[in-house]
């Protein structure tokens, strides 16, 4: 039976897990990997399925109703569809969603919208397929965009993921939105944040949520706030008449904490109850040291009952101050 809604320290409800299966992909985006010389964590030191299923299984009996598989890239893991199907069986799961590139996804689309696939997040930071290759430096993007008609036509709601960066893909914003003309898509920007496995690309964020919303108004005056969701991170948006929306998400500048109702598993089996932590919980040794449920359970409840206030309180606490993650290890 379905507990009540688990909240925070802060007042905050805990009821949404982003569980990163894997941390390998098939591309080697600017914002989130090194090109080259990228040590993926060896097959053993990822959650097995089973130590998934029992994590979601607690976790649910706990409040939490929504769940998302991230990675890396998660088609990249053996077997998702065989894990998402167990997923969407586990009492109290109400919600299943997906953050992808796309590459690998398509074969399985007719099979997530019969599963009930609440929706897919798909990252496309351009429609240009040389800025594609530049920003991600594989040259795929013909099975991403496949991938995005092909959500669009099973009426799987979808976000097109964007991160905006100086020098690569500013001339793509207005183009993106004009797919919101004819499309039912969210678009929505993403500020970077230094999670890219090589430390800062910047000393400043130039491309702030603020200066994204500008470029937006200065190319559409009369562009309309939509109500936003609860506990979204994206502040939405729409062009007058056109059938998707913008969204615009402070990833970087944090001003979503008030209402965070997330936590993150990361491709280690690591809790992290905010995204600018560097991990609270080791799940994965304390499933492999042999704790039961109710020990488990004990653990998750106390983390959850300390978390930092905000994301710039976690990073202050983080142990090392130079961030070397990758978002591929941490799921986005
Ligand atoms: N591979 C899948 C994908 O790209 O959709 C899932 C994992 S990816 C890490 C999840 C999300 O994180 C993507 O939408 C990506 O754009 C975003 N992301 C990755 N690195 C980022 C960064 N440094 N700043 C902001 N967003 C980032
Ligand atoms: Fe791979 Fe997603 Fe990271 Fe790009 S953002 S390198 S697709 S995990």
């Amino acid at each position: 039976m379905k507990k009540q809604t688990l909240y925070d320290n802060h007042g905050r409800p805990i009821s949404y897990l982003r569980l990163a299966v894997t941390d390998r992909c098939n591309l080697r985006c600017f914002y989130c990997m090194p090109e080259e010389g990228i040590r993926y964590l060896p097959k053993k030191e990822l959650l097995t399925f089973e130590e998934i299923e029992r994590l979601v299984r607690i976790l649910a009996q706990n409040g939490v109703s929504k769940i998302r598989l991230t990675g890396g890239e998660p088609f990249v893991r053996t077997d998702l569809m065989q894990l998402i199907r167990k997923i969407v069986s586990i009492e109290g799961v109400e919600h299943v969603h997906l953050t992808t590139n796309g590459i690998l996804t398509a074969p399985y689309i007719h099979e997530l919208k019969q599963l009930g696939i609440a929706s897919v997040n798909l990252s496309l930071d351009t429609l240009d397929r040389e800025r594609f290759k530049t920003i991600t430096r594989r040259d795929e993007f013909e099975n991403t965009w496949n991938t995005l008609q092909q959500l669009m036509a099973q009426d799987i709601p979808v976000k097109i993921n964007a991160v905006v960066m100086e020098d690569k893909n500013i001339d793509d914003i207005i183009p993106m939105i004009e797919l919101t003309r004819t499309h039912n898509v969210s678009v929505r920007f993403i500020e970077e944040m230094p999670f890219n496995g090589e430390g800062n690309h910047y000393t400043r964020l130039v491309w702030t949520y603020k200066k994204i919303l500008e470029w937006i108004r200065s190319h559409y005056p009369d562009l309309q706030k939509t109500e936003d969701e609860p506990h979204a991170t994206a502040y939405h948006y729409q062009v007058p008449g056109y059938r998707g929306t913008v969204g615009v998400i402070a990833a970087y500048s944090r001003t979503f904490c008030g209402s965070c109702n997330r936590i993150r598993v990361t491709a280690q089996g690591v809790l992290k109850t905010c995204l600018y932590d560097d991990g609270v919980l080791n799940i994965k040794e304390l499933m492999r040291a042999g704790l039961s449920d109710e020990a488990l359970e004990a653990k998750l409840l106390r983390a959850f009952a300390s978390r930092p206030r905000d994301g710039f309180e976690a990073e202050a606490h983080r142990r090392s101050k130079f961030v070397m993650e990758s978002m591929s290890t941490i799921g986005g």
